[in-house]
Parts: C-alpha cells; structure tokens; sequence
C-alpha cells in the first residue's frame, strides 16, 4: 500500500443492508483505494474484525450488521481470498455467552450460509512487547494469538458514540483484540482516557488492519456503544488508515476531532496535522456532515489537574446510575464485568461505590437491558453541552 492512499478516506451514501445495495456501494466505496485486490491477494487468509458487543439484535445498532459482514467476506472469496470472522466481546464469561452472542447478532448465521469460519479471540493469547508508546502500565500486550498469524485483517466497526473514548470507531473496535477476560485488568491498569486512548493506538500499531470499513448506515447517536438509539446516517466508510477513518467520522457525526480521545493522541504523536491533510473522496463532506447527531456530553474531567482529580471525580464525570431498575434482570453482568469491584446487589438491585469506581463504563457498555445510564454531574451539566 503506498503512502500516498493511507490518508484517503472513502465515502459512499448506502441507505439499504439489502444485499445488492450493498454489492455495489462496497465496490464504489473501495475503488478510489484501489479496489478489492488492493488488500486481498488470492490465497491469503483474511480476518475480518468485527464488533460483537454482546447478545444484540441487529436492529439495536450495537454490533456490526451481519449482512455488512456478509458482503465483505463474499468480496473477500471473489477477490480468492479466505475470510474468517473475529472478535473477543466484551465480558468476563465470553465461553458461555458465545453462542447466545453469535445466534442473536446473526453472525451465527452468516458463518453457516457463507461457510466462513468464527474465531473467539480468547483461546490463544500472544505477548506482545510494547515498544510504541512507553508505558509502564503495560510493558506488553496480550493479544488473540490468531490476530497476529493470519495474512491480513480487515475491521468492520460500528459508527457509535462511547462514553468513555466518546466515538466506537476504527481505533476502539480494536480492543476487541485483548481476549475478553483480560479487557477489565487493562480497565483497572489504565483508568485514565488519555493513557487508555494511547493503550488503543498501541494496540492499533501492532495489529495493523489494511483496511477498515466502517458500518454507518444505522449509527448509533446518544449513550453508546449499547444504550444509545440507532440513526439512520445512510453511510459506509473506508480506509487504510484507521486514525484517518476516526478523523472523518467524528466530524461528520459532529464532534470537533480532537474531542475524540484517540484521536488526539494520535495527532500528539504525529499521525495526522488537521482536517485538511486527509483526502475525502466519494460524497462531500459538508453535505453529509449531520447537525442532529446527539453525542456524548463533554466531560470536564480532562481538564483538571491529575492530582486532583481523585478527588473532583464526583463531581466533573458521569457516574453509571441504575436508571431504569424495572428494566434489571440481576443477571450480574455488570457487577462480574466491573474492574474495580465499585458493584455489589443489594436486593436484586446494583448498588455503586463511587469511590471505587473508575469511571471506565464497561457496566453501562455491558448490561443487556439498557437498566444502567450515565449521570451527568451539576458542572458537566452546565460547561459540558456540546
Ligand atoms: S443493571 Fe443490567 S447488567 Fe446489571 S444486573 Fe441489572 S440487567 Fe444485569
Ligand atoms: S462501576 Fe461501572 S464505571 Fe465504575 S468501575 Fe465499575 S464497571 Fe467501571
């Protein structure tokens, strides 16, 4: 690939998971990178990395639509490649919940129809020395083994909002790559947003996807990467460069870029200057861009002195709330999934200790019923609307 096409990104209005609508929008959408035999050589095993939250239907704008996945693989056999899908949910327990997971995002469904391979990315785990970006937190990556064997990885990721990172993009979706049982350590290792935005460009330097093409015909607007509600943004995205692909989504969906934390960690270090230096081909952008999109609040958390903010936490960040408790099954997904143990049950009820609590919002992320929201403190609530 050559230097010049990493910062193109590619545009193409699709409004439709029809499987023809599909065929040609993904065609249009790969030709100015240099279409499929650009990134699948005949006889190489492709993974496609796809996002598979948790047990949520498609319609729920959670996980990356099957028949998206559908059609990347069929243009991966036709191009005289292997596909094999992948990913490591999130959740302590993935063993278990597989199979529910797969059966209800219709990934079961398309492994079957397309004979096309699941890998779980929890079996086998590789250490990976860290040599990026230094970080004592983590002088190695554990990463799904399969990952880094096969010949080329494609990422297929939501456009959601995330209330921790802000945006579920082409950078988050590789976390997916730390098996699911080790996700909650590296929460605990690294609580703060900067240093975990940099844990996900670290892991984004070692798996290096070719491409990405991100699902943007139903986003999700609100209290993502679960809870929000889908929108209807009628568009898919593409890149070879994952940062890039971030760059151009969040700015349609209407944050300022750099509001996206690993974004601005990859602008610190020098992997893109400004709007302006990435090439957006396809749909024009002003057209596309959305003013109804409802983000995240902003946090004022970043900007208060690391020393104090232990003890500002309460009052500057979202805390997780039980908002809708006659939605609770007291299925203890968030209280087995918390990293810092803030969750115990008190009445079939989770109860919070926000002295505890990291702020990292796997519990909100994690629970199947959308019974958990995000409070947003008095200050946030003034200086923080977007
Ligand atoms: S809040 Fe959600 S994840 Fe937690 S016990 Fe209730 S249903 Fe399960
Ligand atoms: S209570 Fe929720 S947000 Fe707080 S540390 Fe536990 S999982 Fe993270």
């Amino acid at each position: 690939m050559s230097e010049e096409l990493k910062k193109i990104v590619s545009l193409k209005k699709c409004s439709s998971y029809q499987s023809e609508a599909l065929k040609q929008a993904l065609d249009e959408l790969l030709l100015p990178l240099g279409n499929w035999k650009g990134f699948v050589k005949p006889g190489e095993t492709i993974l496609l990395k796809i996002n598979l939250l948790g047990p949520y239907p498609p319609e729920r704008a959670v996980t990356t639509h099957p028949e998206l996945v559908r059609a990347v693989a069929r243009k991966v056999k036709e191009a005289g490649g292997k596909p094999i899908i992948a990913d490591s949910p999130g959740g302590r327990d993935n063993q278990r919940r597989i199979g529910k997971i797969l059966k209800t995002t219709g990934i079961e469904e398309v492994c079957e129809s397309e004979n096309v391979d699941f890998i779980l990315l929890d079996q086998k785990v590789e250490k990976v020395k860290v040599t990026e970006i230094a970080n004592p937190c983590y002088p190695y990556l554990e990463i799904g083994k399969e990952i880094l064997e096969v010949d080329g990885i494609i990422s297929l990721p939501k456009l959601k909002t995330h209330g921790f990172m802000k945006l579920t993009g082409a950078v988050k979706v590789l976390f997916g790559c730390i098996p699911g049982i080790k996700k909650a350590e590296y929460h605990l290792r690294v609580a703060e947003r900067i240093d975990f935005a940099k844990l996900l460009i670290e892991i984004l330097l070692k798996v290096k996807p070719r491409l990405s093409i991100m699902d943007g015909i139903i986003a999700m607007e609100g209290e993502g990467p679960s809870s929000g509600e889908p929108y209807p943004l009628n568009l898919l995205l593409a890149s070879s460069d994952s940062v890039a692909l971030d760059v151009i989504a969040a700015y349609v969906i209407g944050f300022n870029p750099e509001e996206v934390y690993t974004n601005a960690v990859a602008k610190e270090l020098g992997f893109w200057k400004s709007l302006k230096e990435i090439e957006v081909t396809g749909e024009k952008l002003e057209e596309i861009k959305t003013t109804d999109f409802k983000l995240p609040q902003k946090d004022l958390f970043d900007s208060i002195p690391p020393a104090l903010r232990h003890f500002l936490r309460n009052l500057t960040t979202a805390k997780p709330v039980l908002g809708y408790p006659e939605r609770c099954t007291a299925c203890l997904t968030c209280k087995e999934n918390c990293p810092s143990k803030a969750i115990t049950m008190k009445n079939n009820k989770p109860v919070f200790d926000y002295q505890k609590c990291i702020r990292c919002y796997c519990c909100h992320e994690l629970c199947p019923e959308k019974a958990l929201s995000l409070a947003y403190p008095f200050l946030s609530r003034i200086f923080g609307q977007h």
